[in-house]
């Protein structure tokens, strides 16, 4: 049996993320927000663009004002005012000074501000009480950035500091890689859409909308490909369809060994290789598959992945999280921190449901406690059949392999997932 790190790498390593000229489109700064940047951004200005004030005062020549106190001011005329967004018209001379606000341009001849709090004002002349040193609160032009400089690398996500860059930069359409395809099938004789009237025997396909959730959520367009029943023919002609139209396909159900189990059969016939089958020292979420289609598009090396998760609905999230979101994210371009997140929290609660055999994930809520984080666990039943114990997930617990449990109070490992980190306050 495959450990859960041993199968991370295999999995990790399966995926080459998108790169090519294919997988890039044009967005622009209102629908660049979350995407992940294709190229970098070069900066065709320099920052700031030219000398201006930092702040609202008096642009002097230095030489006129290095030797004045409160005792024996510089007394300088006035030529003109700059407010922002003006080109100064005027030079500044010996004697002369220009009233500048934060963010004008400075005129020529000035080489140094006088915050207003140090003069005095009458009429056309300013009293200089304080001498500044040479060069204060001139922001001088490209000292922050120069024309060509690369502002944003390839890889990162555009998030709202980025988007205030980019528009700064006067970049207005962008290059991002595409989101990835992610086509999602429930596989199962017994499973109907929730819309269906419930005969007995029946389950709801929750699988199809969780996950698709997720892959949104991920950044990644997911394709709901359905229901299918557990039927070889059909299975066959759905995943092959799914294999034309996808980077990455999720099934749930059907990977474990029952009789009815055909999807690893399937996908040897299809042509797939199979990486890893069956067992991953993981509870929940032990039957797991993890298999690789060569591209229909030939000129592709990137394979498509295909991952046969298992049916039950909390195992196939935590599969999800654990396995699926990672790679999903490496897939998308993204360079770094596509890996899983964990934090060192405090449990509150004991911790068992382990025979230490299998690497054993809890779930419930992660809080920011004065600093530190404490790990809830959800009380009831942690079945891996007890679905709506998983609401409000935003943390799995997780036991090491060789512990079958943890005392309250015990630093432990948490994945964080879904939900962002909750405050008590
Ligand atoms: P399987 O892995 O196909 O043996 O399924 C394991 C369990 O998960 C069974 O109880 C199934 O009925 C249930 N199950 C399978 N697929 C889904 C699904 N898409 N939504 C909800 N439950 C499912
Ligand atoms: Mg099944």
């Amino acid at each position: 049996m495959l450990s859960v790190s041993q199968a991370e790498t295999i999995i990790f390593n399966l995926v080459q993320p998108l790169g090519t000229e294919k997988d890039v489109e044009a967005v622009t700064l209102l629908t660049a927000i979350d995407r992940i940047l294709a190229a970098p951004v070069m900066s065709t200005l320099d920052f700031p663009h030219w000398d201006n004030s930092a702040m609202d005062g008096y642009a002097v020549r230095y030489e006129d004002v290095k030797h004045c106190n409160e005792q024996q001011p510089a007394v300088l005329e006035i030529v003109e005012e700059v407010a922002a967004g003006r080109e100064p018209q005027k030079t500044i001379q010996p004697g002369q000074a220009a009233r500048i606000f934060t963010g004008a341009m400075m005129p020529v001849g000035a080489d140094t501000v006088v915050i207003q709090e140090q003069t005095q004002r009458e009429e056309n002349r300013v009293f200089i009480l304080s001498a500044p040193k040479r060069q204060d609160f001139v922001r001088h032009r490209a000292s922050f950035y120069q024309a060509g400089t690369v502002l944003l690398p390839p890889g990162i996500v555009i998030a709202a500091p980025e988007i205030a860059v980019l528009a700064a930069a006067q970049c207005t359409q962008m290059t991002v890689y595409r989101r990835p395809r992610v086509a999602i099938l429930s596989t199962g004789n017994e499973l109907i859409t929730p819309d269906r009237p419930l005969q007995p025997g029946q389950i709801v396909d929750s699988n199809q909308y969780a996950l698709a959730a997720l892959v949104a959520q991920t950044g990644a367009e997911p394709i709901q490909m359905g229901i299918v029943a557990d039927e070889k023919t059909e299975l066959e002609h759905r995943i092959a369809k799914a294999v034309q139209t996808s980077d990455m396909i999720l099934s749930s159900g059907g990977v474990s060994v029952g009789d009815y189990d055909y999807i690893d059969q399937i996908l040897a016939s299809l042509g797939a290789t199979i990486h890893i089958q069956g067992a991953v020292a993981v509870k929940p979420g032990k039957p797991l598959t993890v298999a690789t289609f060569s591209n229909p598009d030939t000129s592709s090396s990137r394979p498509v992945l295909y991952f046969g998760l298992p049916g039950n609905p909390v195992s196939a999230l935590v599969s999800f999280w654990r396995f699926v979101q990672p790679a999903l994210k490496k897939l998308s371009g993204l360079a770094h921190s596509w890996g899983p997140s964990f934090v060192t929290a405090r449990t509150c609660h004991d911790l068992g449901a382990s025979d230490g055999k299998r690497e054993t994930y809890l779930w419930g809520q992660l809080y920011l406690v004065n600093g530190s984080y404490e790990f809830h666990l959800v009380t009831g039943s942690h079945s891996s059949g007890n679905l709506i114990n998983l609401a409000q997930t935003n943390g799995l617990a997780i036991l090491p392999v060789g512990q079958t449990s943890v005392a309250s109070g015990t630093q432990i490992q948490v994945l964080q997932v879904g939900l962002p980190i909750l405050h008590l306050n």
